[in-house]
């Protein structure tokens, strides 16, 4: 892999499409070399083709962020293939959303295991190259559905947990070097969206032009917004930033 003598390695989870891809591209742009990790290693090919078509540098890895074996062997052979990861963006998700009395045992764990187990083992794996290296960034995905959302009680729980995970270790790696943030977007056009869009009887496009009229800025948001918030945090010039949860939203609430 080339980069230059500047290059942070960077781990994106949950790449392979939507606002994980474009942050993966975005910090391949800015210099980073790029580990795309999604949940088969065949969904991470679009990005990392992007990447490499733009003169970036990225690996593809399948890994279900959820399993500690599966996060635990990503970390090591982004290690050993690319260098020791300083950047994590946390971003894989799910959504299984239904009102309270229709959530399921399953419901509930597959989502708070993604989001917040995922955010949990991944970070642990990564801090022990981040605190090595005396710096090092992760930004993690939370929602603005952390504030409450109707049939999403699993979700709002892991955004919100999100937040209080984000705070803890800005806390506990601060002294290292590391600073940890979180980005909560309101609606941003991905294809998450469309279940919670059929759930309510509407297309895709319906939800969004429905949706951008109760948004200040009159319009929803793209996954290139958030890469730009992503990118901020995970800049070298945002070392006095840690903590933080970032609403990107088009407006102060969702
Ligand atoms: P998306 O288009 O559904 O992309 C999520 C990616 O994560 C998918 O490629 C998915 O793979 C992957 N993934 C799911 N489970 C995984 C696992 N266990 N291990 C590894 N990868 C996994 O979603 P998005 O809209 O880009 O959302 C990205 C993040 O932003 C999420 O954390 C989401 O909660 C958050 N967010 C999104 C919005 C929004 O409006 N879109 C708003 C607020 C917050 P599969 O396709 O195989 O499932």
């Amino acid at each position: 892999m080339s980069g230059t003598p500047e290059s942070k390695v960077a781990i994106v989870t949950g790449a392979g499409r939507g606002i994980g891809a474009a942050i993966a591209q975005r910090l391949a742009a800015d210099g980073h070399l790029v580990a795309v990790l999604d949940l088969r290693t065949e969904d991470t090919e679009a990005t990392v083709d992007a990447i490499r078509e733009a003169g970036g540098d990225a690996i593809g890895l399948g890994a279900d962020v959820a399993n500690t074996a599966d996060a635990n062997e990503a970390v090591s052979r982004v290690a050993l293939e690319l260098g020791p990861p300083t950047v994590l963006v946390n971003n894989a998700g799910i959504l299984r959303d239904n009102l309270l009395f229709k959530l399921t045992d399953d419901d509930w764990d597959s989502v708070i295991d993604v989001h917040l187990r995922g955010a949990f083992v991944m970070s642990r794996a990564v801090q022990t190259h981040q605190v090595a290296a005396r710096w090092g960034r992760i930004v993690n995905l939370s929602s603005t559905s952390a504030l409450g959302n109707r049939g999403q009680a699993n979700y709002a729980a892991a955004k919100a947990g999100i937040q209080g995970f984000t705070k803890t270790l800005a806390i506990e790696l601060g002294p290292f070097g590391v600073t940890v943030n979180a980005i909560a977007p309101g609606f941003i056009a991905t294809e998450m969206l469309r279940g919670t869009a059929e759930r309510l009887g509407l297309t895709l496009d319906t939800f969004l032009a429905e949706a951008a009229t109760t948004i200040p800025v009159r319009r929803t948001g793209t996954p290139d917004d958030i890469a730009a918030a992503a990118a901020f945090f995970a800049s070298d010039e945002a070392s006095f930033v840690s903590g933080q949860v970032l609403y990107v939203a088009g407006g102060p609430k969702a």
